[in-house]
């Protein structure tokens, strides 16, 4: 065990060291790549450290450099250091998180990083806080609490009882909102017809007065966002906690939730403590291996309400398990681990730096391209920039020409229906050369 370990930790170690230099992507073989993971399932076994080293060859050519300095698709972080190599503890010392007498330490580490958290993140210290695996499952748990709550108040037990004869409930949500928030009203029954979509202003935030319009009486829930995925617009939270009084209000914060966490930014974020419920990510921005996210929670008996484990024959009855009342899973990776060493290592000042640092460079990007000649669609509040060439077709023709030349990698997206190329600034290692390197090669193969 102990030299398959090291052995893991070398190979690892190497693919970090390469990062800065291989190709951020590049075509693969998927036929040559299937058959090397592919074939018959052996009959007998092979010993480990064999196995390792076939791994380790099957995948390479087929590995994407995502944590590395130049990946700008999507919203991708690369796991720091600290939290990479606590993961690696997590997954050698097997611990369950699914609660405390399972894993005395991943319940410590979960509740002080989640302490820490709400600090950071302008959350009310007496919320809950679920250590989830990602923002679909933060928005999924955060919109149950939701219709908990609100079906609750309106005299009709959810969770015993179900949707058919509840109550309708009402769910604002931006027509900008993100694609996970459907698909949890989707699990939770709710059907995605059960929204009333809120127009969205120039820039990608919720428009208020439309929401001030369309917020009523009755059983409502609003779904605000903090970091739009194209443009990184925030909602003005304290204004639609004003417009919409009587409602649940839950923040998908994905990313630019993190915006709290940095002085410079926070103000995009004002009134971020009047939600009720918030879901962000620890694989985007704190820079904490996948799969981590995290849902909080303004009433904790309102979380447990919704989704607590309940089975006497574990917990007794009337007990709580603790950390397994807060998420989707059960058994699971102690992912706290990860998230508490990616706080130490930052610290306070650490993590506003490094929001800080993804909006200064995205801002760089902006300036850069906009000076070679490329148009510029959004106000570069947060990390993300979306950048046009021209027409449609020759912004797409440029974005298939940047994903197979290497230097960087940058994905498309359509928003408001016109192609753009889309940058992300997420990772802690980019600096300015990476940027500089990155906007020179966009600009040389868009000519
Ligand atoms: C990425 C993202 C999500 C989904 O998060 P996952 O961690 O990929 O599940 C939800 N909302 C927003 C705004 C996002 O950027």
């Amino acid at each position: 065990m102990r030299d398959l370990l090291a052995r893991a930790a070398e190979l690892a170690a190497d693919h970090r060291a390469s990062l800065a230099d291989r190709p951020v992507a590049r075509a693969v073989d998927t036929a040559a790549l299937n058959a090397a993971f592919g074939g018959p399932l052996p009959d007998g076994p092979t010993p480990p450290g064999a196995v390792l080293e076939e791994l380790a060859r099957a995948a390479e050519p087929g590995l994407v450099a995502t944590a590395g300095p130049r990946f700008f698709g999507f919203v991708i972080g690369g796991a720091l250091p600290a939290a990479t190599a606590a993961d690696v503890l997590a997954t050698g010392w097997d611990q369950n998180g699914f609660n405390a007498v399972l894993s005395p330490a991943a319940a410590a580490a979960e509740e002080a990083a989640g302490t820490w958290l709400k600090e950071l993140l302008g959350i009310p210290a007496t919320a809950s806080a679920g250590f989830v695996t990602g923002g679909q499952a933060a928005n999924t748990v955060g919109l149950a609490a939701a219709r908990h709550h609100v079906l609750a108040e309106a005299g009709w037990d959810v969770e015993r009882d179900g949707l058919a004869g509840a109550p309708r409930v009402r769910v604002l949500a931006s027509e900008e909102r993100h694609a996970t928030v459907d698909r949890a009203l989707r699990l939770l029954g709710f059907g995605t017809r059960a929204v009333e979509p809120v127009k969205a202003g120039p820039q990608g935030a919720i428009d208020l007065d439309d929401l001030a319009r369309k917020a009523g009486d009755g059983p409502t829930i609003v779904c605000l966002q903090a970091g739009n995925v194209n443009t990184g617009a925030c909602d003005d939270l304290r204004a639609a906690r004003a417009a919409a009084e009587n409602a649940w209000i839950h923040v998908d914060g994905a990313f630019g939730l993190w915006a709290a966490a940095n002085p410079g930014t926070a103000g995009l974020l004002d009134g971020v403590e009047l939600a009720d419920s918030w879901a962000c990510d620890g694989h985007k921005w704190l820079n904490v291996p996948y799969d981590s996210g995290f849902v909080f929670c303004a009433r904790p008996e309102v979380h447990a309400g919704a989704i607590a484990y309940r089975a006497a024959y574990l917990t007794g009855a009337g007990e709580v398990s603790g950390m397994g009342d807060l998420t989707l899973e059960s058994s699971r990776r102690a992912r706290g681990f990860a998230v508490w060493a990616a706080l130490r290592e930052l610290g306070r000042d650490g993590v506003a730096e490094l929001v800080d640092r993804c909006c200064r460079l995205a801002r760089r990007f902006a300036k850069t391209l906009a000076a070679g000649g490329a148009g510029i669609a959004n106000d570069v509040v947060l990390n993300q920039v979306l950048v046009s060439f021209g027409d449609d077709a020759r912004t797409d023709a440029v974005i298939d020409r940047i994903q197979r030349d290497g230097t960087c990698w940058l994905g498309g997206t359509t928003w408001r229906g016109r192609r753009y190329l889309r940058i992300s600034v997420s990772n802690w290692m980019t600096t300015e050369a990476d940027v500089d390197r990155s906007a020179a090669a966009i600009l040389r193969l868009a000519q």
